[in-house]
C-alpha cells in the first residue's frame, strides 16, 4: 500500500524545516545513504518571486536540501527555466538566498542523454544529470494548467526535457492532451523520482500555470513515493475525480497507480479552487480542423498595456505563430497549434486565452447537458 502525506505548513523557517524533516524521514527511511548524489528537480519555471504561487517556495527547498544534507549526501539542484537567464532565475526566486551556506552545487539543465522510452515516443532527450543521479527528490508546486488542468508531480519532471526541447514536444506528439500525458508519464517514468513532494502552501489557481494564474494560499504540504499517488490525492483535496486529470489516465493506463493509497494527516476538501477555463480534449495540427481552430478552441491573446515587447514568446513559440507588431505581439492563427506555451511563459502576464463564441456556446450547453443527466 502507497502512503501520500499530507500536512499543514506556512513559509515560515521554523515551523517549515521540522515539517519537512518529519516528512521525509517518515517516507524516505532507506532510501538515501551517505555519499549518493541526490538531485533535487523544484518547479522554476520562472523568475517570480516565492510569493506568487508558480515556483516551489525557497524555503521548502531549503529545507530539503538542509534533510538531505542531513543524510551525508551529496545534492545537486537543477532545472531548466522556460525564460532565463539561470542566475536571474535563482536570485529573483529568493533561491540565492535560501541555499546561501548549504553545500548544494546549483546548476541549470545542460547536458541531454537520449533514452528510448518505447512506442509511440521512441528516444527522448533527457536531462543528463536527471538520468546519472543516483536518486532524484521531485519537490513540485500545486499550480492549475491552461492545457493539462493542473501540474503537479508528474508534470514538475516535465523540466527534465531541457529549454526549446519541450516546446518542440507540443508540436511533434502534442495531438491530443491524453498523448501529451503520456509523454509526461514516460519522462515520470525515465527520471524515477524516489520521493515526490508537493508545496501548496500557497497554490496557483485560474489561468496558470504562470502569471495568468492567481496565488491562493492552501496551506498544506504533500509528499509520497509515487508522484502519481500523490497527485491523485492532490486531486481529491481539490475536489476532482482523479480521472479528470490527463497525467492520471496516463499513469493508470502505463501500470504506475498503486492500487491502494493509504493518506495520512490534514486531508480536507478544498470545494472552491478555481480551475482554468480548458480548451476541448484536442490540440495540434493532426486532429484538429481549421473550423475547430478557428470557431471553437481558445486562441492566445495579448494585454497591449502589459506587453513589454520582450520577444520571449515569440522565441518560445514551437509553430512560429507570434510576431512583434507595433503594439504588443501578432498571432498567426492558422499556425497556432493552442498549445498556450506563451500564454505558460509570458514572464510580464500579458498573454490570456479568448474563447470564442462558438466554444462558449458548446461549453454552455455540455454544462447544460451534465446537470441534466
Ligand atoms: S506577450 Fe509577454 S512574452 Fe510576448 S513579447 Fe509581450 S511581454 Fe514578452
Ligand atoms: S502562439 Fe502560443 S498557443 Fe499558439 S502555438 Fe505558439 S506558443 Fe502555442
Amino acid at each position: 500500500m502507497e502512503t501520500v502525506l499530507i500536512q499543514k505548513g506556512r513559509y515560515d523557517e521554523d515551523e517549515i524545516r521540522p515539517l519537512v524533516f518529519e516528512m521525509l524521514e517518515s517516507l524516505g527511511r532507506g532510501l538515501f545513504s551517505p555519499g549518493m548524489r541526490v538531485l533535487v528537480k523544484p518547479n522554476l519555471l520562472m523568475a517570480a518571486g516565492p510569493e506568487e504561487g508558480i515556483v516551489t517556495h525557497p524555503l521548502v527547498v531549503r529545507a530539503v536540501v538542509s534533510y538531505l544534507l542531513a543524510r551525508e549526501v551529496r545534492v545537486q539542484l537543477s532545472d531548466s527555466p522556460a525564460v532565463g537567464p539561470f542566475a536571474r532565475v535563482l536570485r529573483r526566486t529568493g533561491y540565492t538566498a535560501a541555499l546561501e551556506g548549504l553545500d548544494v552545487e546549483v546548476r541549470p539543465f545542460e547536458k541531454t542523454r537520449s533514452v528510448d522510452v518505447g512506442p509511440p515516443f521512441g528516444r527522448i532527450e533527457v536531462a543528463a544529470d536527471a538520468v546519472d543521479a543516483d536518486a532524484v527528490v521531485n519537490l513540485a508546486k500545486v499550480k492549475t494548467h491552461t492545457q493539462m488542468l493542473l501540474t503537479l508531480g508528474v508534470k514538475n519532471l516535465f523540466g527534465c526535457v531541457v529549454g526549446l526541447a519541450k516546446p518542440q514536444w507540443h508540436l511533434r506528439c502534442g495531438i491530443d492532451r491524453d498523448q501529451f500525458a503520456r509523454l509526461l508519464v514516460a519522462v515520470y517514468r525515465t527520471v524515477a523520482p524516489c520521493l515526490t513532494l508537493v508545496d501548496g502552501i500557497i497554490a496557483l489557481e485560474g489561468q496558470g500555470p504562470g502569471r495568468g494564474g492567481t496565488p491562493r494560499p492552501l496551506g498544506i504540504v504533500a509528499a509520497g513515493r509515487s508522484a502519481p499517488a500523490v497527485d491523485a490525492v492532490l486531486c481529491r483535496l481539490l475536489g476532482l475525480d482523479p480521472t479528470q486529470l490527463a497525467t492520471h489516465r496516463a499513469a493508470e493506463e502505463g501500470g504506475l497507480l498503486p492500487p491502494e493509497i493509504r493518506v495520512r494527516g490534514d486531508f480536507h476538501v478544498v470545494d472552491d479552487f478555481v480551475l482554468p477555463r480548458m480548451a476541448p480534449a484536442t490540440f495540434g495540427p493532426p486532429t484538429v480542423s481549421r473550423f475547430m481552430r478557428r470557431h471553437v478552441l481558445q486562441k492566445p491573446v495579448v494585454d497591449t498595456v502589459r506587453c513589454r515587447q520582450c520577444g520571449q514568446c515569440e522565441k518560445y513559440c514551437p509553430a512560429g505563430a507570434i510576431a512583434e507588431a507595433p503594439r504588443g505581439v501578432r498571432f498567426d492563427y492558422e499556425r497556432c497549434i493552442r498549445c498556450y506555451c506563451c500564454v505558460e511563459i509570458c514572464p510580464h502576464g500579458a498573454l490570456q486565452t479568448l474563447e470564442p463564441l462558438a466554444g462558449r456556446l458548446l461549453h454552455r450547453l455540455s454544462n447544460l447537458r451534465a446537470r441534466r443527466d
